[in-house]
């Protein structure tokens, strides 16, 4: 029996030894070499939900299938059931430890060593297995309407019937939606590169084919199962969303085009929400930025694509912006949020429509566009859709004037947009899945302050408040994203900008978020009283850069010994749109530093 397990499955603690490791190491390498020893052990048929259940889920999001976050209640009630205690034990233990996880596992722990005391020798556990405590979550998810309250509970105890105490804590944070052991997917690249190839080749290939499909148990398991080479040839489905594109940012108009290799297709950069419509037949999705699958919000959208692309089959990107529909004005990002709910969307429709701008095509009738240069892409996209006032191209022009190119941008701002994205349209300008490059570039005005442009930071450690900010955080310990080693690197603390509310919403932002020590992804000189695990992202406004001993951003970079910090940062708001690796990259600060040094010179 247990060869057979170790055949096509995996015992569920060698995963659960594996979540210990992880969160107690503070080095990426560790990690890696940890992620690589069980790939190593786990069979291919299973890669994908290890995968999963190790990112605490049962799928990507944007497939958008019923997620777990199972209520404390009937968590409670499955522990009670699987241990024997009354819930009201399990409550005033929950009251006391304040993590179901722990919970489950003292009280299992003392109830298996009463029941070894009295029948030393009886009652055999059966050892989880992956499989089964993927299918069992799985059911539990899915469960719905009458009686599934009481499925729930009944599946649920008895997992945690057979699990071991250890197994038991992270049974309960994966149904939770609190299992945050911040492996991010580049991490997971690099531990499967190192097991199929170990070569940079291989790391590019296992990428490209994540940036086709976003699904990392997915490409896992073709890998596994098929190998390098099968990846090699992996294709772009329509219903699975492609990564997107992203640009860097430069301001000034020379330097833009220069860089942009002499001549641009420049478009309005409109401040709305980025849409990737997938079309197949009368079927359409809309995937957000973060690929969450954003459908449901935009009936309006889903009949325009309907109405308006001809071609059967077609992946194409734009802007979704909010409008005042009798001027056609474009109206404030923040009026989308009124779209972000999940009943009576008909009536936030009528008080919020939308028009959608147009600027990208990666796919269109059997035929993978993104390796084509920029124009041909444009081209095609004019070709399959029917434009009309509320379904059109973005506002663009091709130029290799800067003068030409200045007033476009102030054109953009005029009219209600963030500036613009000149984009490459030489041959070698593709469409770059996943990545952040030159080839495109924005240009935003901002007259707020010496530093240019706002950056949005990922919070990796927190401060205690005194004072009036006793009970929550005084300041969060914030960093940029260095794509190069896929660590965090501080940049400034930032205390000011939150409003009452902000404050007191901080804990709970965080209280699942919070490490015993630094986490293996951050890079930090500075000690805050919490580590955080980096995954929330905010919107920071500061006066300007300077060189800082304290701070890691671009150290060495600009002067041995020193890194950069942003002085007098002020919090924005939360960007919830982005997830940790999104964040303003270290890159991107030195460039603005030296941006800001050019100016005052
Ligand atoms: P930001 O916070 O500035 O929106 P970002 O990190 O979300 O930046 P970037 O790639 O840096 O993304 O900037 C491009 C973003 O601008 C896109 O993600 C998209 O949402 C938006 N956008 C608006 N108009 C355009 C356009 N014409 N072409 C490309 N992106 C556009």
């Amino acid at each position: 029996m247990a060869e057979d397990i170790q055949m096509k499955d995996l015992h569920f603690l060698e995963l659960v030894e594996t979540f210990q490791k992880l969160e107690a190491t503070t080095k990426r390498t560790e990690m890696i070499a940890y992620l690589v020893d069980l790939f190593k052990k786990t069979h291919p048929e299973i890669i994908d939900e290890v995968i999963y259940l190790m990112q605490g889920k049962l799928y990507p999001d944007w497939m958008g299938m019923p997620e777990l976050g199972v209520g404390e209640k009937l968590i409670m009630r499955a522990i009670s059931i699987a241990t024997g205690f009354p819930v009201k034990r399990v409550k005033e233990e929950f009251k006391k430890q304040g993590d179901l996880g722990k919970v489950a596992e003292t009280l299992k722990l003392s109830k298996r060593q009463a029941a070894l005391l009295a029948f030393l020798g009886a009652g055999v556990q059966h050892p989880l297995t992956v499989k089964r405590v993927y299918t069992t979550l799985d059911r539990v998810a899915k469960a719905s309407g009458p009686g599934s309250i009481d499925l729930k509970v009944k599946l649920l105890s008895g997992l945690l019937q057979d699990a071991s105490p250890i197994e038991a804590r992270y049974i309960v944070r994966i149904v939770e939606g609190r299992l945050r052991l911040g492996v991010a997917d580049a991490t997971i690249m690099d531990a499967l590169a190192v097991l199929y190839g170990g070569s940079k080749e291989a790391r590019a290939i296992i990428e490209r084919a994540f940036n086709l499909c976003s699904d990392l148990g997915f490409v896992a398991k073709v890998l596994a199962e098929k190998g390098l080479h099968a990846l090699k040839e992996f294709k772009i489905t329509v219903g699975r969303p492609i990564r997107p594109m992203l640009a860097e940012r430069l301001n000034d108009p020379r330097e833009i085009i220069a860089k942009a290799g002499g001549k641009v297709l420049a478009e309005f950069k409109y401040d709305g929400e980025r849409a990737q419509l997938h079309k197949k037949g009368d079927l359409v999705w809309i995937f957000s930025r973060r690929l969450e699958n954003i459908t449901a919000q935009y009936p309006d959208v889903v009949e325009m694509v309907n109405n308006s692309v001809s071609a059967g089959e077609a992946i194409i990107e734009g802007e979704i912006v909010c409008i005042d529909p009798d001027t056609g004005d474009l109206r404030p990002f923040q009026d989308l949020m009124h779209r972000k709910r999940k009943y009576d969307i008909h009536i936030a429709m009528k008080e919020y429509p939308v028009a959608v701008f147009l600027f990208d095509l990666l796919y269109a009738e059997g035929e993978d566009y993104t390796n084509k240069p920029l124009l041909e892409r444009h081209n095609k996209l004019k070709e399959i859709i029917k434009e009309n006032e509320r379904f059109r191209l973005a506002e663009h022009i091709i130029t290799d004037d800067p003068v030409e190119l200045e007033e476009f941008m102030l054109k953009a701002v005029e009219t209600g947009c963030e500036g613009i994205v000149a984009k490459a349209i030489h041959s070698s300008a593709v469409y770059q899945a996943g990545a952040r490059g030159w080839l495109w570039i924005k240009y935003k005005r901002d007259y707020r302050s010496e530093m240019m442009d706002t950056v949005d930071l990922v919070v990796v450690g927190a401060f205690t408040g005194r004072g009036r900010r006793a009970g929550t955080f005084g300041a969060l310990l914030m960093a940029a994203y260095d794509p190069g080693t896929d660590t965090f690197k501080t940049v400034c603390k930032v205390g000011t900008g939150f409003t009452d509310e902000d404050l007191a919403q901080l804990p709970k932002i965080f209280e699942d978020l919070i490490i015993p020590h630094r986490h293996a992804r951050v890079d930090s000189k500075i000690q805050p009283d919490y580590w955080i695990i980096p995954d929330k992202v905010a919107e920071i406004m500061g006066a300007e850069i300077t060189l800082s001993p304290l701070h890691t951003c671009g150290w060495g970079k600009i002067k041995s010994d020193a890194g950069l910090a942003i002085r007098f940062p002020r919090f924005i708001r939360w960007r919830d749109d982005k997830g940790a690796s999104d964040a303003t990259t270290v890159d991107e600060i030195i460039e603005m530093y030296r941006k800001q040094l050019k100016k005052i010179s």
